[in-house]
Formats: C-alpha cells, structure tokens, sequence
C-alpha cells in the first residue's frame, strides 16, 4: 500500500513541531508565507519520508493528513 502526505498550508501556522519531530528530516518551512503570514511547513525531502506519522500526531494544528492510496507501480 502507498501512502499520500499532505499539509494543508493555510491551516499550518509555522511552529515547527513537525520539522523538529522527523525522524528523516523530510520537513522545512516554506520561505513563502501563506494568507494568515505564517510560514508553513512542507516536505524539502519527500522521497526520505516512511510515514511515520509522527509529524501529524505532533502538529497541533491537524494540518498535516496522511492517507492510503492506491499504489499504481503494484497494479
Ligand atoms: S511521516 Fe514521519 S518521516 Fe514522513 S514527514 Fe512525517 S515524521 Fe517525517
Ligand atoms: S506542526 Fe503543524 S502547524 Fe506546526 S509547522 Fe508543522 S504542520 Fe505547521
């Protein structure tokens, strides 16, 4: 199963938590801030990430989602 990493950047508000809590240093924040003037998160370094799912239990926010989808290499 393949897994989908999504931050909704208008709902991030730049803490940080996520970026410090990766174990793989995916994460960074944008240098471009969103409409609140907050600097949201992103994945700098997607093809390190395993999924965790440690970012999205820190982010207090509930920004970050991490889904299945289906994973169209194993069809
Ligand atoms: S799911 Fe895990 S490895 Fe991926 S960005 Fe989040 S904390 Fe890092
Ligand atoms: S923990 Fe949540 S609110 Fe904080 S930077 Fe990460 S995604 Fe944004």
């Amino acid at each position: 199963m393949a897994y989908l990493h999504t931050i909704d950047r208008e709902r991030c508000k730049g803490c940080g938590l996520c970026v410090a809590v990766c174990p793989k240093d995916v994460l960074e924040l944008d240098r471009e801030a969103n409409t609140k003037g907050y600097f949201p998160a992103h994945q700098a370094r997607p093809q390190d990430c395993i999924f965790c799912a440690m970012c999205g239990v820190m982010c207090p926010d509930v920004a970050i989602r991490i889904e299945e989808v289906q994973d169209e290499s194993a069809a």
